[in-house]
């Protein structure tokens, strides 16, 4: 149990919602979420299919604690081949849409095919049903949308995974939302729902979840939250939310900024955590309106922001007046520093844009960021950018490049092609800073040589994510141990991300912690040895997803601007990213050969043969 057994098979083109019993024995070697996903990704598509296709597959998965008690037990995946990236793509969203489709029954659903006009997918437990999204919400926000289905099915708690324009719009980077502000952001899982014309899945549940061992599981999951809700973790996370990190970043010397350019930004006051608690005079409130937590999470980084009133950014929009999703760590980097911008009212707009519209905030910022680089060096000009100047810095600029980008108008449709397809058009390739085509996330890799190897071997392309060297990378910077750093994390999050709990809970719980709550509710012997194998195993599926879509070594690269221009100050000053160091030692870790690819020893030990 903890599992219902049950998947919904949705074929968009024959218009068709089948339940099928869930595959059990991969389950027992992929747990749920992310591991079990791929594993039916990689059975049932050829790597090699354009992402956008109707060949393509969406999935939406939950874990086995999704839905149930534990802290933060709300996660859900969503799988497919990225279109951003054509590498396998697995975006890891929180809010209440997770703990509602699981609640409904289901464990996971499977959208395959295209559907011949817009669609939305309505669950209520084991009733599925698509009904028209044309003349209803097919072209509308986000928000919009959420607030229809709630109206049309009059039940506020339904919960709801939607696109917006940027998915609409096939945007790369567009992301699926859910719950106004929650994402599963990354690597554009949302132009693949707006390729298939599904517009949304819309969840109500009441079935509950069964558990293997009730008694037992409310006495772990009590356990596990006497570590976690005192620890220094919780409350910086709940105090000061993802935020906290861009001091951190700054002092270091690894905050992107200007492109890349630069590693530290001079205007950090401007944009901080600080700043995001300081009394405006215009209204007398700060940015920072309090939190939210997702599904049973007794952490709730979640921050929501109120923009100044009298900012030009929503001068006569009243529809932004209100509180909303505000800036993350990983938003407010990639909107603030990466693009030199120091108001963080145009910052926390921007970002408000993300969420309304569905585009993930890091890859915008980033692609925003190469376009004001090439803007500099003449290879955009004011044709495109219709007049305006769109300069490092230009607060104007960015807010306008969400409002195109997000609604997919003019130059807005080149910004959704994100920083590696913008700057190739553009004839400057190496002002993206990208890996496998995805934008860094928050941390410059120089200064952070464990990142840098993380992003390197990202089975997603950059990602701050599926790897955790962060400690180790803010004591030492050097190439020397990182590989084992990265190897082992990598293994230890790909099973923490297949749990359907939050990995923001890593910084209190250690393996064991996990071990026992996936115990208590699941059949079978759920030990830390066979996690920490079962996460191995996923990555190594991963990577032979990658490997068959046609990526080699060569792609486990960085930009060049990081690999060969030193830092100009922090800790990493003088450094590069010092990849050449640590990949022999990393592929040797992994089994796998020096091209890359993962042993045939390596492969029959993690019954991938
Ligand atoms: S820690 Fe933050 S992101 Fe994770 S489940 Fe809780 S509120 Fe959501």
């Amino acid at each position: 149990m903890a599992w219902h057994g049950k998947l919904l098979r949705v074929n968009l083109t024959k218009g068709t919602c089948t339940p099928e019993p869930l595959n059990m024995e991969w389950v027992k070697l992929y747990l749920g979420q992310r591991g079990l996903g791929t594993k039916y990704l990689y059975e049932e598509i050829d790597p090699k299919v354009d992402p956008l296709s109707p060949d393509n597959k969406l999935i939406f998965v939950t874990g086995p604690l999704t839905g149930t008690c534990a802290s933060t037990g709300g996660r859900y995946s969503v799988v497919t081949k990225g279109p951003l990236t054509g590498t396998v793509a697995c975006s890891n969203s929180g809010g209440q849409f997770g703990g509602e489709l699981k609640q409904a029954g289901w464990d996971m659903v499977i959208i395959e095919g295209k559907s011949a006009k817009p669609v939305y997918l309505m669950l209520v437990d084991d009733k599925a049903e698509l009904l028209d999204a044309e003349g209803f919400i097919w072209g509308e926000t986000v928000w919009d949308t959420e607030d229809a289905i709630k109206k049309r099915h009059q039940d506020p708690l339904i919960r709801i995974a939607s696109i917006g324009g940027a998915g609409e719009g096939l945007s790369r980077y567009a992301c699926i939302m859910n719950d106004r502000d929650r994402a599963a952001g990354r690597s554009g899982v949302g132009a693949v729902m707006g390729s298939k014309l599904l517009k949304a899945v819309a969840v109500r549940g009441t079935t509950g979840v069964a558990v293997n061992d009730p008694k037992r599981f409310l006495d772990v999951t009590r356990e596990k939250r006497k570590i976690l809700d005192p620890s220094p973790a919780r409350a910086r996370y709940s105090g000061l939310g993802t935020m906290a990190m861009m001091d951190v970043t700054q002092a270091h010397g690894s905050l992107p900024t200007l492109n890349c350019r630069e590693v530290q930004f001079e205007h950090i006051a401007d944009v901080n955590v600080k700043k995001q608690h300081t009394v405006r005079k215009s209204d007398g409130e700060a940015p920072y309106q309090g939190n939210k937590a997702c599904f049973a999470c007794s952490i709730g980084c979640g921050r929501m922001a109120k923009i100044d009133p009298d900012h030009f950014s929503i001068k006569g929009k009243a529809r932004y007046s209100g509180v909303t999703g505000g800036l993350e760590y990983e938003s407010a980097y990639a909107v603030g520093p990466m693009c030199g911008v120091q108001d963080v009212e145009a910052a926390t707009y921007a970002s408000a844009l993300c969420n309304e519209h569905g585009m993930d905030p890091i890859s915008f910022g980033a692609t925003v960021a190469a376009a004001m680089e090439l803007f500099m060096e003449g290879a955009i000009t004011t044709e495109q950018t219709e007049g305006r100047d769109f300069s490092f810095g230009n607060a104007e600029a960015l807010c306008w490049a969400a409002e195109v980008t997000g609604t997919a108008q003019g130059f807005g449709k080149d910004l959704g092609l994100g920083a590696k397809r913008l700057c190739e058009k553009y004839g400057h390739p190496e002002f993206a800073m990208v890996v496998k085509g995805q934008e860094f996330p928050g941390y410059d890799p120089r200064a952070m040589q464990g990142m840098a190897l993380g992003y390197a071997t990202s089975n997603r392309g950059a990602c701050h994510l599926k790897a955790a060297p962060f400690q180790d990378d803010f004591q030492r910077v050097t190439p020397d141990g990182k590989a084992k750093i990265v190897k082992d994390s990598q293994d230890y999050i790909a099973a923490i991300d297949s749990s359907g709990l939050c990995t923001f809970t890593k910084a209190a719980w250690q393996a064991p912690d996990y071990a026992d709550q996936i115990d208590a509710a699941c059949e079978g012997d759920w030990t830390v040895e066979r996690l920490l194998e079962l996460g191995e195993r996923i990555y190594n599926l991963e990577r032979l997803f990658n490997n068959a879509a046609g990526f080699t070594a060569k792609d486990d690269t960085l930009p060049k601007r990081v690999l060969t221009e030193p830092a100009k100050g922090g800790a990493g000053k003088g450094h590069v990213a010092e990849l050449a160091k640590m990949l022999p030692e990393y592929y040797e870790l992994r089994g796998w050969t020096p091209d890359g690819e993962p042993t045939t020893q390596t492969l029959s030990r993690l019954g991938l043969a």
